[in-house]
């Protein structure tokens, strides 16, 4: 018991978390709101309150009384989750027609400030978590770090640095360029010292980088298992951009952690592989499929044309028990704002997932995928208190995710 007469929730509950009647607790948030998706589900927890401690989920009761001293906040009839995790953005990118070129004029200060302000656009929508999958100069890096600091100006950023790209390949005017099996182990090793939380690689080429296709291969499996070696000798997952077949192939052979876009594009089409399929559902590769698009955008001709193919190998990927979770790719353009991933969930729902996979997706399973799962994406004793509520049931209505009333991060009232 603090003499300071701080009451703990450990002192609250005493041994086994069982309520001590009349111990005053001071400083805990007593949340309470209509129902509750826990992160997992299947169903919603009816009239939960949730108590929040230094930051942290103390318990989920349903219902009761808030422990005396708690500070109470009543979100009405709205349906609280954990704040949403977005597997794949890059905040270096503006969501402009131009991206690239609005990098380019930028200082590395100035870029920072933009970074800034998207990071605050992914809080206000209840995104409380992003893996940053390329920026330029470690800014993502400097910026989660910042943001550590200060929690309530961002989600909590997941950082690559600079994509490892070949010299001239897809993303190489971000600065990570490197050949051959020495360059990539060095390349990776580089990253891990100034303390990444992830390896990016570009397996394959990408659809803005001139000069590169997508359904190229960059790296050769050599690369490839040279990246996943080293990463993980310095305990980093990686993550790596593949869209063709022979990048999927490739990636899979190497034994990497998620496989983003995994989109199985061709010159001219996308392809069917259930054997290739079959392969990463074995392996345990998780799919951050590139999902999401604001109303009002035509995506370009050449990915229209393959929409339905993509969404079948989604499809398919998910019967085949690969774990799916949803990486929007915010920044590349106007259809992909840094709050574009309710959009994507919204997308997976569409594409036949039941609503509980789809809110999983955007929760615990990405909270999986990029490693934080023991603390973030779920309602529970011990997590993050990075929270959301919305207006609606998102389990009958995904679209639900888009009527945000409150964002906490970190324990703390945003919006
Ligand atoms: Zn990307």
């Amino acid at each position: 018991m603090a003499a300071a007469g701080r009451a703990r929730l450990a002192d609250y509950h005493g041994v086994g978390r069982k309520p001590v009647d009349g111990v005053v607790v001071v400083g805990m948030l007593a949340i309470r709101s209509g129902a509750a998706f826990d992160g997992v589900g299947p169903a919603l927890v009816e009239r939960p309150l949730v108590l929040v401690d230094e930051g942290r989920i103390a318990e989920v009761r349903a219902g009761g009384v808030p422990p005396p001293g708690a500070e109470v906040i009543d979100l009405g009839g709205a349906t609280l989750l954990p704040g949403l995790i977005d597997a794949h953005v890059h905040l270096v990118f503006d969501g402009s027609a131009d991206p690239v070129g609005a990098i380019e004029r930028l200082s590395d200060e100035e870029l920072l400030d933009r970074m800034r302000t998207a990071a605050r656009t992914c809080l206000a929508a209840g995104i409380t978590t992003v893996r940053d999958l390329g920026d330029r100069a470690y800014l993502a890096v400097r910026l989660r770090d910042e943001l550590v600091a200060e929690p309530a100006a961002g989600p909590e950023i997941l950082a690559a640095g600079p994509p490892v790209t070949t010299s001239q390949g897809h993303c190489w005017f971000l600065g990570g360029a490197a050949d051959g099996v020495d360059g990539v182990r060095a390349a990776v090793r580089a990253r891990a010292e100034r303390g990444v939380d992830v390896i990016k690689v570009m397996a394959t080429g990408g659809e803005m980088t001139p000069g590169t296709r997508s359904h190229e291969v960059q790296y050769g499996p050599d690369e490839l298992r040279a990246a996943v070696e080293e990463a993980h000798r310095h305990g980093l997952p990686v993550a790596v951009h593949a869209h063709g077949v022979a990048g999927i192939e490739n990636a899979v052979a190497a034994g990497v952690d998620t496989i983003e876009h995994c989109s199985f594009m061709t010159v001219d089409g996308v392809d069917s592989r259930p054997d290739l399929i079959a392969a990463i559902a074995r392996a345990g590769i998780v799919v951050s499929t590139t999902l999401g698009v604001v109303p009002g955008f035509a995506p370009p001709p050449r990915i229209s044309a393959r929409l339905d193919g993509f969404l079948a190998n989604v499809r398919q990927m998910r019967d085949a028990g690969v774990t799916v979770v949803c990486g929007s790719d915010a920044g590349i353009g106007p259809p992909k704002p840094h709050d574009v991933l309710p959009y994507g969930a919204a997308m997976l729902v569409e594409c036949g997932f039941p609503p509980v996979a789809a809110l999983r997706a955007v929760t615990s399973s990405a909270a999986w995928a990029c490693r934080v799962g023991e603390r973030k994406g779920r309602l529970a004793p011990g997590f993050d208190a990075d929270l959301l509520a919305v207006d609606g049931d998102p389990l009958a209505d995904i679209t639900a995710l888009r009527a945000v009333t409150a964002v906490f991060r970190a324990g703390s009232r945003v919006r």
